[in-house]
C-alpha cells in the first residue's frame, strides 16, 4: 500500500500543472498515466510547436453550459504566468496572428518544462499504469481514494481527474474522466466533437469535392440571435465537406440539422460590384467573377453561367448571384468525428464543480480539471490556457 496526500489521473497539460503545483506546495503527489509516452497532445499540437496560450483570453473565447464558470479560474493564473513559468526554463516563443503564442523550436520545450516543475516537487509517477478502479472510503470526516492499478493499491486523501478528452482515440484519449465522473453522481453535458471538419452528403457535395485544397477567407455564422457566434477566418474546401480555422470555430457552436451561413466575399458588396460591371459590358460573368474571387471556385460556381456576358446578364440573377455568394447557407450532414476533432465539447458539468477549486461539490476531495470539464476553448491556444488556469487552481486548493 502507497499512501499519498494527491493522486492524480492523467499526467496531460493540465494533470502535469496541477501536480507541479500541488508538489511544490509540500503536497505528496502521485501522478498516473495508462500511456506509454507523455504527453502526446502537447507534443502533436500547434503542428509540433503548441500553441500553447492567446495574449488576449477572456470567458467570451470559451464554449460551457455554465459561461461565467472558466472566470475565477481564467482570472488567476493568465497568459502571462504561463510565459514568466517558460521564461524561467529560457522557452523561446513567437506571436502568430490573432494574438496565437506557438513555441520557436517545439512542443517538447513544454514537456520538458513541466516534466521539470513536476521533478521540483518530487511527483512520484506511475507511468505506464492503468487505474482498475477507484473506490471512496469515509474515513470519519476527511475520507480517502483507494486506487487498484497495475502498479498496485494506492492511497490518496485527494483524486484529481485529468484525463482529459475524447479527440483522437488513436493517442490513448478516452472517456475516463466521464466515467468517474458518472461514477460518483456527477451530471455530463453531452460529449461532442470541437474544432473538426464538418461533412455534407456525398451525392450533394460532390460538385464541390472537386475544389479540395481550395481555401478563402469568409464570414462564418450559425445559429440565431444577437449571440450567434461569428467568426472571419479561412475556409478550406475537402473532398468531404469543409475545414480550416473558420470551420472548426463554428464546429463547436454548430447543433446537428442547423445550417451554416458563409459569407464568401467578408468586406465586400458583390451584388454592387456586379451591376457595376454591367455597364462596362462585354466580360463574361465568369472571368469577372474570377478576378474577384479565386478563379477555380467563381467557375464552379458558375456553371454555365460562366460564359453569360455581364451586358447580358438580368439584374436579377446578378443580384441573386451576389447574394447567395455572401449568404451562403448550407447544412452539414455531421463532424468528421473524434479522429480529426482537436477537442471534446461538453464533459463534467459544471454545475457540480466549485469555481476555485474544481471540486466536486457533492464528492469532498474529487476534482475535475482540462478539457474533462465543460469548458471547451476557441481555436488559438485557449484550451491549453484552460489546461494551465484550471490545473493552477486546483493545485493551489489541494
Ligand atoms: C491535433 C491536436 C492539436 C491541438 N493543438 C492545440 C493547440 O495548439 N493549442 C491548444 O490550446 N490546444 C490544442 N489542442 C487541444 C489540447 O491538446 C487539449 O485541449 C489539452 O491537451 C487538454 O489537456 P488535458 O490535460 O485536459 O488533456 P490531455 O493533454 O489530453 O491529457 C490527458 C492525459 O490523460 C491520459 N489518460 C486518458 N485516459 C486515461 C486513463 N483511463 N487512465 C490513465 N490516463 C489516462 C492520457 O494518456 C493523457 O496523457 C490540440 C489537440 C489536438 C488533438
Amino acid at each position: 500500500m502507497q499512501h499519498f496526500d494527491v493522486a492524480v489521473i492523467g499526467a496531460g497539460a493540465a494533470g502535469m500543472m496541477c501536480a507541479a503545483v500541488a508538489a511544490q506546495r509540500g503536497r505528496r503527489v502521485v501522478l498516473i498515466d495508462h500511456a506509454q509516452k507523455l504527453a502526446e497532445k502537447i507534443r502533436i499540437s500547434g503542428g509540433g510547436r503548441c500553441n500553447f496560450t492567446n495574449r488576449r483570453v477572456g470567458p467570451e473565447n470559451f464554449i460551457s453550459a455554465n459561461p461565467h464558470f472558466c472566470k475565477s479560474a481564467l482570472a488567476g493564473y493568465s497568459p502571462q504566468d504561463f510565459i514568466a513559468l517558460m521564461a524561467r526554463y529560457n522557452i523561446a516563443w513567437y506571436e502568430k496572428h490573432r494574438g496565437q503564442l506557438f513555441c520557436d523550436r517545439s512542443s517538447e520545450d513544454i514537456i520538458e518544462m513541466l516534466r521539470a516543475e513536476c521533478e521540483l516537487g518530487n511527483v512520484q509517477w506511475r507511468m505506464p499504469c492503468t487505474v482498475q478502479q477507484i473506490t471512496r472510503v469515509e474515513t470519519g470526516s476527511e475520507g480517502r481514494y483507494d486506487l487498484a492499478t497495475s502498479e498496485g493499491l494506492l492511497q490518496a486523501e485527494k483524486l484529481v481527474i485529468a484525463t482529459g478528452g475524447l479527440a483522437i482515440p488513436q493517442l490513448g484519449a478516452t472517456d475516463y474522466g466521464l466515467k468517474i465522473a458518472r461514477q460518483f453522481g456527477l451530471k455530463v453535458v453531452e460529449p461532442r466533437p470541437a474544432l473538426v471538419p464538418l461533412t455534407f452528403d456525398g451525392v450533394q457535395w460532390a460538385e464541390f469535392g472537386e475544389l479540395s485544397g481550395l481555401a478563402l477567407e469568409a464570414n462564418i455564422s450559425t445559429g440565431t440571435g444577437r449571440n450567434a457566434p461569428e467568426f472571419l477566418e479561412d475556409v478550406l474546401f475537402t473532398h468531404r465537406g469543409l475545414s480550416g480555422p473558420g470551420i472548426l470555430q463554428i464546429s463547436s457552436y454548430w447543433q446537428p440539422g442547423e445550417a451554416i451561413r458563409l459569407d464568401l466575399a467578408p468586406g465586400q458588396d458583390m451584388t454592387a460590384a456586379l451591376l457595376e460591371a454591367k455597364s462596362g459590358g462585354r466580360q463574361q460573368l465568369g472571368n469577372l467573377l474570377g478576378g474577384l474571387w479565386p478563379k477555380r471556385l467563381a467557375e464552379k460556381w458558375l456553371g454555365e453561367q460562366a460564359a453569360l456576358r455581364v451586358a447580358d446578364a438580368p439584374d436579377r440573377l446578378l443580384r441573386e448571384l451576389g447574394a447567395r455568394i455572401q449568404g451562403w447557407s448550407l447544412i452539414p450532414d455531421g463532424t468528421a468525428g473524434y479522429k480529426k476533432a482537436e477537442v471534446m465539447r461538453g464533459g463534467v458539468d459544471t454545475k457540480g464543480l466549485d469555481q476555485r477549486s474544481m471540486q466536486a461539490k457533492t464528492v469532498p476531495g474529487l476534482h475535475f480539471i482540462g478539457e474533462a470539464v465543460d469548458v471547451t476553448g476557441w481555436l488559438g491556444g485557449y484550451n491549453f490556457q484552460w489546461a494551465w488556469a484550471s490545473a493552477v487552481a486546483c493545485g493551489r486548493s489541494l
